[in-house]
């Protein structure tokens, strides 16, 4: 049977990326996280010095060196799920705090940042049988996606979800940091100029402010099944 390509696109921390990995489990194709790809980008400008103290990145300098960051895949035994790697380093862990958070979206509003990240992602699913998620998959990366999936939920739902998380993992959170910079980053994200945050025309929207994780993974296979 023909492997399709499915992009699931969405707000930040709606629960994206737990539906996508699911599914591409559960059917057998590769899951790629685009957001891991920008983070990547954001910790390396922070580990190399090119973030200024009032939070403005260095856009010169990181354009000429965007050729050394290679970012890469691998999937965790012990997760079961693919761990982001930049230049070789395992930073699964290191791309998820809310420093990195607080300076992703400007870093991937830059369209040099989005040109690199676009053509690698394109490359990682130019066979099909891929599930990719993010802001602009359904709509700049794989514009012709059979199946595209807009997810969306409540800020403070989404905002709970995210703090849970951060918790969870030992991380130091406060809920409305948290919350502000949910919102801060859905406000750049969809006004930036180069594949700006949207639901494509051609989506199947997904309001998972009250579904449980079952639940949403259910719709999410029902939509795959219905689609091949
Ligand atoms: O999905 P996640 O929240 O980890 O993404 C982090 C950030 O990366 C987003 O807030 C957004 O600024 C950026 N992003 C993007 N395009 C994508 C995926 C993520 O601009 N396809």
């Amino acid at each position: 049977m023909k492997k399709i390509t499915i992009a699931i696109d969405g707000h930040s921390s709606c629960g994206k990326s737990t539906m996508a990995k699911d599914l591409a489990r559960e059917i057998g194709y590769i899951y790629i996280d685009s957001g891991a790809m920008y983070r990547c980008c954001t910790l390396f400008c922070m580990e190399q010095g090119l973030i200024n103290a009032d939070g403005s990145i260095q856009t010169d300098e990181l354009e000429r060196r965007m050729p050394e960051i290679h970012v890469s895949f691998q999937l965790n035994p012990e997760t079961g799920r693919p761990d982001a790697y930049l230049n070789g380093e395992n930073v699964e862990k290191r791309i998820r705090t809310m420093e990195v958070s607080s300076h992703v979206s400007p870093v991937a509003a830059l369209p040099f940042v989005r040109a690199a990240m676009t053509a690698q992602q394109q490359e990682m699913g130019s066979k099909g049988g891929i599930v990719m998620d993010g802001r602009d998959i359904g709509t700049a990366v794989f514009p012709n996606a059979e199946l595209k999936i807009f997810v969306t939920a409540s800020d403070e739902i989404r905002a709970q979800r995210r703090y849970d998380e951060l918790v969870a993992k030992g991380e130091e959170a406060n809920f409305d940091d948290v919350l502000a910079n949910l919102r801060e980053r859905d406000r750049i994200d969809s006004t930036r100029a180069v594949a700006p945050l949207r639901q494509a025309p051609d989506a199947l929207v997904l309001d998972n402010s009250h579904l449980t994780i079952p639940e949403q993974k259910q719709w999410l296979i029902d939509r795959f099944k219905e689609r091949i």
